[in-house]
């Protein structure tokens, strides 16, 4: 109430304020007149934008951003697919020569699902049970079956998986893949629990794992981040599905060990047990032990349905996470409320929650992200201190540490597991900006050499923070799971960001180079977005030949240059509003360009068809010298802004040349007066936005790249320059540098007659070319992708066809179009 009586008093005030602004201007008609105009220059403009644009121009780009459950790690694939069958995977496969990666559930948190450009195959249509063997208590699956839909095939037989993770969102595939592990006692990874795998190589061959057949592939793909092939069939052992009761105890940090041998490790009756050390003292530990039992469920619930809501939860998170009170809070009220009464449920009840009860409203700014470490159980009392300094130092925000055990696993290559441990499963909040990304990267590499003392590992399907010598410390068998793949995989196409990282052949490629490189990697999203900004040169182009053309200036379509503006503007967002990352920055300054492209069309408008159109009648139809010069500086602005920054222009000594030259043509003296008054407003309002321009882009945006590179293979030797440079080679492939901008698209056409293979440019797969057309001609070309037409405002003869072309057939897109009669490339949008 309070607030809307301020508002409505400051808003009585502001309309008083313009009131006796408005009563003094009038007062005075010297005043009137310029503010009266002033204003109605300001509603032209306002109404002009408004009514131009393309708004209902609806194509979207695809979305092909793969990304994990934490947002963090979205990752621009070249093609995703789906498949439904084991020849639909050999196929694509077998129809593709660059990088695979493999997706499940996509919950592993740093990019080890996805890999730039790659052929991405999304495994979770390919999803059903094969076969059920219900006395042998065996279950052969499809791998991008979820646990929750499995368990609804095994329940009725009071069948549930052996081994799994706490919630039932995971794939079989995924899972396998990185030998996960649960709460269960007894038992180490999932790996203990698989019979027999099939599996899909480099070469589209189907290869059967298991410890009989094949034991060095089945050692490598499990566990093995979808390196080796991709899985496509997996045969677990089942267990019984037993009623378990619950059992609670808190116990010192110090004392768990004993706790733990005296009362968990033995008892055959005990399913899963974990015990979660409380943040920030990390110095007790509330044992939850589930036990086999024959007494009445309290919950007769068979499986968690999916879908359900699970308010309370997220609340309950975001309260823990707020600070200590709230981590005070959980350990005090919440955690002995809620553990106080007696729980007796079904084992598949308990081991199939839902990811969704973790879920925040939003990880747009801060995000909850998993680290795990693997500690022989001896050392937990001497690593539990080291990592609480760590967290302390970093005030690393930890929510809950989840402590489970798990017997060593010797089988697998990349095995977490040498000899029995205590797994911490850490679970935190983040900041998601570059700043915490970066600190959250220090710590871990900290805690990555204190779990080493430790003699520990960690979990890799989190973010590959590591480096390199501190992986081939933890995970000393890589060199075997490096060498079956190597075998399976000679060119390593099987890839993702955490290979990538840690595979010693990949160290060796030539794309390894390219994250040394600054400014190596380019927002694909620019390639679309920066179409507006271009036509800002391409249009003062239209321009200069106009001038050129001995056409009138008053008969330039201006009005129709704004509004091609503004419709490439809505064209381009729209294109990119699903498949990229929202660049906010950008976008406003697409806006302000507009804006001021507007006002200063607008406003030449009403002067070339009011005073300028009347001198024009005076011309004799023969130019001044001044004249000539202004159209040679429309001229040289036009071709200086394909290379530079528009306000880097030197817009006074044009002006100064058009006031000392003398005229000696034989023009009207009266049209050559307004047409030097006129450039000379022109020119210098436009060189003191230019300055005002040039120091704002230098306060607050960095120094351009003025580079492109772009990843290739060839065989043909290649001439270098100033503007063409080799950077790295590797036999028929290499790196080169090509300058931006206007360079770059003539040197394309150049390329164009040479026999190179493109495979990425700016680290992106597709990028966006416009193409000058007869305006009868349809697509002039089958090598691209049309995206719109784009009026050339002064040539109705011509049209603007702008197209998204793979890069891998950008020279043949030139190629084709220059032995087109009447087509050229305008422009190749270097992002
Ligand atoms: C909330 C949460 C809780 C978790 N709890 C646990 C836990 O209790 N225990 C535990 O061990 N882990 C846990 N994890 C980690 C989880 O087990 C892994 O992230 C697992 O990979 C998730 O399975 P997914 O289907 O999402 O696999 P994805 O993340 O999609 O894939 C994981 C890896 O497997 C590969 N892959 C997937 N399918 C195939 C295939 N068919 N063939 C070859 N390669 C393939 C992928 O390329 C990738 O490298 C948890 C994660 C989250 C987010």
């Amino acid at each position: 109430m309070f607030a809307m009586q301020m508002l409505l008093k400051a808003f009585r005030w502001v309309v008083k304020f313009l009131v006796r602004c408005i009563r003094a201007i009038n007062r005075k008609k010297r005043y009137a007149i310029p503010f009266y105009s002033f204003i109605g220059y300001i509603l032209l403009v306002t109404l002009i934008i408004n009514f131009s644009g393309d708004p209902s121009y609806d194509k979207v780009v695809p979305n092909k951003r793969v990304n994990d459950v934490t947002a963090l790690n979205p990752i621009q694939v070249g093609k995703e697919i789906q498949p439904a069958s084991i020849e639909e995977i050999i196929q694509a496969i077998k129809s593709t020569t660059g990088p695979i990666s493999i997706g499940g559930g996509r919950f592993s948190m740093g990019g080890q699902t996805g890999y730039e450009n790659s052929l991405h195959i999304d495994m979770r249509k390919f999803n059903n049970v094969l076969n059920l063997d219900i006395e042998k208590k065996q279950v052969t699956v499809e791998p991008g079956i979820v646990w929750r839909d499995l368990q609804k095939v095994i329940d009725p037989h009071n069948l549930s998986i052996k081994i799994m993770q706490t919630y039932a969102n995971f794939t079989v595939g995924g899972s396998v893949s990185v030998n996960c592990h649960g709460r269960y006692i007894g038992h180490g990874p999932i790996v203990s629990s698989v019979m027999q795998i099939k599996m899909i190589n480099a070469y589209g061959e189907i290869i059967i794992a298991s410890r009989t057949e094949n034991p060095d592939v089945f050692a490598a793909a499990i566990g093995g981040y979808g390196g080796v092939g991709v899985i496509v069939e997996v045969t677990l052992q089942l267990a019984d599905n037993v009623k378990v009761e619950r059992h609670t105890a808190l116990v010192n940090a110090d004392d768990y060990n004993k706790f733990f041998d005296k009362n968990i490790r033995n008892d055959k009756n005990v399913v899963f047990q974990n015990g979660d050390l409380y943040p920030p003292d990390f110095d007790l530990i509330n044992s939850v032990a589930w036990k086999a039992t024959d007494k009445p469920l309290t919950d007769t619930v068979r499986v968690t349905p999916a879908g359900q809501k699970y308010w309370l939860e997220a609340k309950m998170m975001s309260l823990v996470s707020s600070g200590d009170i709230g981590k005070w809070i959980r350990k005090n009220i919440l955690d002995p409320y809620l553990y106080s009464d007696e729980k007796v449920i079904w084992r598949n009840r308990e081991a199939s929650y839902d990811v969704q009860e973790l879920e925040p409203a939003s990880r747009k700014d801060e995000t909850y992200v998993l680290q795990e470490y693997f500690i022989p159980v001896q050392n937990i009392t001497s690593f539990i201190p080291k990592m609480k300094a760590i967290y302390d130092r970093y005030d690393v925000n930890v929510i809950n540490v989840s402590l489970r055990h798990a017997y060593a696993d010797e089988e697998t290559y990349l095995s977490w597991a040498a000899q029995e441990v205590f797994a911490f499963v850490i679970y935190y909040k983040q900041g998601t900006d570059n700043k915490s990304c970066e600190q959250v990267r220090q710590w871990t590499v900290e805690m990555t050499d204190a779990i080493l003392t430790e003699n520990g590992r960690w979990y890799l399907p989190y973010q590959p923070h590591a480096s390199v010598e501190q992986f081939q410390k933890g995970y000393a068998h890589a060199d075997k799971y490096f060498a079956v793949k190597h075998r399976l995989d000679s060119t390593h196409r099987f890839t993702n960001k955490l290979l990538d990282k840690y595979n010693p052949h990949a160290q060796k490629r030539l794309e390894k180079t390219r994250e040394t490189i600054n400014g190596y990697y380019r927002d694909e999203a620019q390639s679309f977005l920066t179409v507006p900004e271009w036509y800002l040169v391409f249009n003062p182009k239209e321009y200069a030949d106009f001038l050129e053309e001995g056409n009138n200036p008053s008969d330039f379509p201006f009005y129709a240059s704004i509004d091609e503006y503004w419709s490439l503007y809505d064209r381009s967002m729209k294109l990119v509003s699903a498949g990229y990352e929202e660049n906010e920055e950008y976008n406003t300054m697409l806006q302000v360009i507009g804006v001021s492209i507007t006002m200063e069309y607008t406003a030449k408008m009403l002067y070339e068809n009011t005073i300028g159109r009347v001198f024009s009648w005076f011309s004799n139809g023969i130019n001044s010298d001044e004249e000539k010069i202004i159209i040679e500086a429309q001229r040289a602005y036009s071709d200086f802004i394909y290379d530079k920054a528009w306000y880097e222009f030197e817009f006074l000594p044009w002006i100064k040349q058009v006031w000392t030259t003398s005229n000696t043509s034989d023009s009207n003296w009266m049209r050559k007066i307004e047409r030097k008054f006129f450039f000379t407003l022109e020119f210098s309002f436009k060189a003191a936005y230019a300055k005002l321009i040039e120091l704002g882009a230098k306060a607050s945006y960095e120094e351009p790249v003025t580079k492109i590179y772009l990843l290739i293979s060839t065989a043909d030797s290649l001439q270098t320059s100033n503007d063409f440079q080799i950077v790295h080679e590797e036999g028929d492939r290499k790196i080169i540098s090509i300058t931006r901008w206007g360079v770059f698209t003539k040197t394309i056409s150049v390329l164009k007659d040479k026999n190179i293979d493109i495979i990425e440019i700016g680290g992106n797969d597709e990028i966006v070319v416009s193409v000058l057309a007869d305006t009868n001609s349809k697509n002039v070309t089958n090598e691209g992708e049309l995206l719109y037409t784009s009026r050339v405002v002064t040539k109705p003869n011509r049209i603007r066809q702008v197209y998204l072309v793979p890069v891998g057939r950008l020279l043949d897109f030139a190629k084709q179009l220059t032995r087109e009669n009447g087509v050229e490339v305008e422009h190749v949008f270097d992002y």
